[in-house]
């Protein structure tokens, strides 16, 4: 976005949203700047109002300049106190080796920068993407560079913010939630408002040590204050929930029928934002006979089985040889994205989030020219559109996730978690680095 830009709060409640004058900056994508006065500004001008009069206005005037000036110490040398009563110690579940696996950690409380915030973790979730990092697969490799702190789903309670961070309106003890993809601020993406495909983003939990840990380090720009009402294993999947939001509102959803190829946790979300938005009907195929269950439970009207029968042909036949309006691409599977192609109508809208791992041949003739198809790719979660539609969505209490979640555990237990999602047999499954009654 060229220049300064007005941005809002993410707060639930429109009364107690605020505007912030922000400016890009190198280091975190933006830094606040206050346009708000600060709690000294009445008696400076006060006594401004007396400096045209000679003398001692102008001796009054210094005396409270020095004076605000010591209190301001004051305060911040009690704040680092604070700061230095606070253990540094931590643990955190890391990639320490480019290898198989991971470990629980004695790590370093981070230390956050001016423009910063230090969040103690809630609840973590672990992301498909986690589980690659974990299996050292072809992708990590190129992408990871141990040693680093994974989680980059998760909620949490403000514990600290950084010294240029207050008049951003948190504060500590807020309950929050972060946008993790930390964008330049300054790429002709970020200036035109597509901050969400930066070219130079990095992830916080993959670039960037994360949130399997006591605490973690975010941008104060990234951070999304959330309604005390939302459930903390809700704010901790609002990363995936904004991949799916995103990817459904796209384009047109209410009275459009609607195929979610494969129900893996974002296919499962897309299914019951589609719903929530008023979408006509719902397909949905998948090869896990779990998935296809718990797919069922969270709303979908046809679930198929694309191994056992002929998918297109039943979603064909189901809307009068016409096809679904739209394609919400969730597996990354070829065989699943030529059959949502098929079974698109002409006319219709595919976007696509699934992440295939080789080359997908597709009758690009048939199947998307001369059907004047909308072809889409969906990346991450629109900075900060999508986390204002989420939030809403949630705090009308629009979106019944519950049949997703699995099991809830402590972090250190982590190697339960990873074995139970690598069988394909779970939801989603919790992280605690703080104790679950925390
Ligand atoms: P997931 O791997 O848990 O889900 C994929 C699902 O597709 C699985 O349930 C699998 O059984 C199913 N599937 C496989 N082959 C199929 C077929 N032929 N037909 C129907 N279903 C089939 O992944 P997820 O966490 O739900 O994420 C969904 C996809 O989105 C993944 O490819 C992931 O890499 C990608 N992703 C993209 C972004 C983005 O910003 N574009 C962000 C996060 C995840
Ligand atoms: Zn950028």
């Amino acid at each position: 976005m060229p220049g300064e830009e007005e941005i809002r709060g993410a707060g639930f409640e429109p009364s107690k949203r605020v505007s912030q004058r922000i400016t890009p900056d190198l280091h975190n994508g933006f830094t606040e700047r206050p346009t708000q006065r600060g709690p000294f500004s009445f008696f400076v001008a006060k006594i401004e109002t007396q400096a045209h009069k000679p003398a001692a206005g102008r001796a009054a005037r210094v005396f409270v300049l020095l004076a605000c000036a010591s209190i301001k110490l004051c305060l911040r040398v009690a704040r680092r106190k604070q700061t230095n009563t606070m253990s540094t110690n931590m643990k955190a579940l890391r990639k320490m080796q480019p290898a198989r696996g991971l470990s629980m950690e004695p790590a370093q409380v981070p230390v956050i920068g001016p423009a910063d915030v230090l969040v103690r973790v809630k609840a973590a979730s672990i992301c498909g993407t986690d589980l690659h990092i974990y299996g050292w697969d072809r992708w990590s490799q190129g992408r990871i560079k141990p040693p680093v702190t994974l989680g980059h789903e998760f909620c949490g309670v403000i514990e600290r913010i950084g010294d240029e961070v207050a008049a951003l309106a948190l504060k500590p003890g807020d309950f929050v939630s972060a946008e993790m993809h930390v964008n330049c601020g300054h790429c002709h993406q970020c200036r035109v408002g597509e901050a969400h495909i930066c070219p130079n983003v990095k992830i916080i939990g993959i670039d960037q040590d994360g949130a399997f840990a006591d605490f973690v380090r975010i941008p104060a720009a990234n951070i999304i204050k959330l309604d005390p009402g939302i459930p903390e294993h809700y704010g901790a999947i609002l990363d995936p929930l904004g991949n799916a939001v995103h990817t459904v509102l796209a384009g047109a959803i209410a009275g459009q029928s609607v195929l979610v190829t494969g129900c893996g946790p974002i296919g499962l979300m897309s299914i019951v934002v589609a719903k929530a938005c008023g979408s006509s009907a719902v397909f949905a195929t998948e090869t896990n006979e779990h998935r296809r269950a718990m797919a069922r439970r969270m709303g979908a009207d046809v679930v198929i089985n694309p191994a056992a029968e002929d998918a297109v042909a039943k979603i064909l036949s189901e809307t009068s040889g016409t096809g679904v309006d739209v394609l919400l691409e969730m597996s990354g599977n070829p065989s699943a994205i030529q059959q949502g192609f098929k079974a698109l109508r002409a006319g219709g809208r595919a976007s696509l989030l699934g992440i295939p791992t080789e080359s997908v041949p597709l009758d690009l003739v048939n199947d998307v020219i001369f059907k004047g198809a909308t072809v889409q790719g969906i990346y991450g979660r629109r900075m900060y559109d999508t986390w204002e539609q989420m939030t809403a969505l949630l705090k009308a209490g629009r979106l019944n996730l519950d049949p997703l979640f699995d099991e809830r555990i402590s972090l250190e237990k982590f190697e339960d978690a990873f074995r139970k999602l690598q069988s394909g047999l779970a939801g989603k499954i919790l992280l605690y680095p703080n104790g679950l009654q925390h």
